[in-house]
């Protein structure tokens, strides 16, 4: 049986995203999108600037745009995404989980709320039960899960692995992030092309917070953030889509070899669930891979990819690439709200 979704900001990078992932979803049936106040009452093809590389499905297109309130969407919707402002987010979707919806937000707001699951399905799905401690607590019949940032969620997958096999102690990293990354209303083209923004606001403090509560433990009742330090410095670079980053990371075992670093990464598990890659991380042997424009698509958009893997006397360096709007942003949300399904919240 199809599980019927809305999409909150539909007309937005992220929400135009959703809109593309979700044409011929095996189990999710778009039936309701969102934005502002300007867009509502208008048909999604006059309301959104349409910029993404396929062309708008032909019943989208002609569905009318709702506004962003519990009240001006369908009663029977099973999951709700979002992809607004977090400004504007932050009130609205508590209204919506009040109201008894269940949303998978993109959004940065209440993403390190002590009961709001940030999940990764591959990393820690487990974190998925702290909805329970949230129902409990704000007396909700919905629920509120989080999928963390763009540039985090990049790194994560192959700390995760390296984690496992060997202890993670210290991680510095530093970006080189797409401008899709900052929504339309984002950088001009004044300021980024021939140019290099070195600061995004916030972005430093999302990366080494969200890490340490991505990979913390849930022990059914709270989240014990891992104590793992995290330093990041984030760029803008004049790419359309597809986060770079260098990673130095300290590991508690010292003298490993390349191939073994690398067999950690290759051989982390993915989940069977209908948007994931067959295999979560993809490591390139060519020292030149991954670059955005040829890497940001391999599996959908929704592998990670990582080049340059070498051995340094506290542990190892390396680069990884995922697509910002695909595996940073909508995808995720995607696959956050299959893994609600299987896990029968839905
Ligand atoms: P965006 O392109 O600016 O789109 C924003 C969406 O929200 C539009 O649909 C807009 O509708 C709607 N909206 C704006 N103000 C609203 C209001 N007052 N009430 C209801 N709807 C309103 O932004 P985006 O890049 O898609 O980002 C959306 C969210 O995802 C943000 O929280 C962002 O931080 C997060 N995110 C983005 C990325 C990325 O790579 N871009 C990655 C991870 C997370 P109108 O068209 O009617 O204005």
């Amino acid at each position: 049986m199809s599980v019927r979704v809305g999409i909150l900001g539909a007309t937005g990078a992220v929400g135009q995203r959703f809109i593309q992932l979700l044409d011929d979803h095996p189990t999710f049936e778009l039936a309701a999108l969102t934005a502002s106040d300007e867009s509502a009452g208008k048909p999604y093809r006059e309301a959104a600037k349409w910029r993404v590389d396929t062309p708008i499905p032909v019943d989208v297109a002609e569905m009318t745009v709702r506004r962003t309130d519990p009240d001006a969407v369908p009663d029977d919707l099973d999951l709700l995404f979002s992809s607004l402002p977090s400004g504007v987010a932050v009130d609205v979707e508590e209204d919506f989980a009040r109201d008894g919806y269940v949303i998978s937000s993109n959004s940065s707001n209440d993403r390190l709320a002590e009961d709001v699951p940030l999940t990764i399905p591959e990393i820690n799905p487990g974190h998925l039960d702290l909805i329970e401690v949230q129902r409990d607590e704000r007396g909700w019949d919905g629920a509120l899960v989080k999928n963390p940032n763009c540039s985090t969620i990049t790194m994560i997958p192959p700390l995760a692995a390296l984690d496992e096999a060997f202890g993670l102690d210290r991680i510095n990293v530093s970006t080189l992030q797409a401008v899709s990354g900052g929504g339309y209303s984002g950088v001009t083209s004044m300021e980024i092309i021939d140019n290099v923004l070195p600061h995004i606001g916030g972005e430093e403090d999302k990366m080494e917070t969200e890490s340490r509560k991505l990979l913390g433990d849930f022990d059914g009742a709270e989240i014990e953030w891992h104590d793992v330090d995290v330093a990041a410095s984030c760029n803008r670079v004049p790419t359309l889509d597809g986060h770079l980053e260098n990673a130095f990371v300290d590991l508690a075992e010292d003298d490993l070899e390349v191939s073994e670093i690398e067999d950690a990464m290759r051989e982390f598990p993915g989940v069977d669930l209908p948007s994931a890659p067959n295999q979560l991380i993809h490591v390139f042997d060519d020292p030149e891979r991954p670059q955005p424009r040829m890497d940001r698509m391999r599996g959908q958009g929704m592998q990670i990819c990582v080049g340059g893997v070498q051995s340094t006397p506290h542990g190892v360096k390396f680069n990884c690439l995922a697509h910002n709007t695909v595996r940073g942003a909508a995808g995720a949300s995607l696959l956050n709200g299959e893994l609600l399904h299987e896990n029968g919240y839905l």
